[in-house]
């Protein structure tokens, strides 16, 4: 079921694709859609304040075991997105993905197929997978 609907959503991107067809439009405005998380998630701080930051130096467990190390790892994020904030990252995501499916489209690429391969990495790594 999750397949069919990533590929119907790589597909309908497809369709709808008009005016920035060419790679270097796509690839601008995938950045550009980037940003624009980014943007949010930085005003749900700054203009909302649903959301804080608050950063410091990660601790550093040289002898740690990898359970002890996720759990000694912070997000730095304090709060709950709000739904307005909520509702705008989430549009800019949606905005991100469009522009990605395009790119695949264009490189002749399957999205459905690209998560499958990270997902298998992702499990035979497994926590040897650290990013
Ligand atoms: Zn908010």
């Amino acid at each position: 079921m999750k397949d069919i609907m990533i590929d119907q959503f790589q597909y309908t991107v497809g369709e709808l694709l008009i005016r920035n067809k060419s790679i270097l439009d796509l690839i601008t405005k995938f950045q550009d859609s980037n940003a624009r998380v980014n943007r949010g998630i930085v005003k749900a701080v700054t203009q909302c304040g649903c959301v804080k930051v608050n950063g410091k130096k990660q601790a550093t467990l040289a002898d740690a075991d990898f359970d002890e190390i996720r759990k000694s790892m912070k997000t730095h994020l304090d709060g709950k997105l709000c739904d307005n904030c909520r509702d705008f990252i989430e549009k800019d995501i949606g905005r991100n993905l469009f522009y990605l499916a395009s790119i695949c489209n264009t490189l002749d690429l399957n999205l459905y197929d690209i998560i499958i391969k990270e997902l298998d990495r992702v499990k035979m790594l497994g926590k040897y997978n650290l990013r």
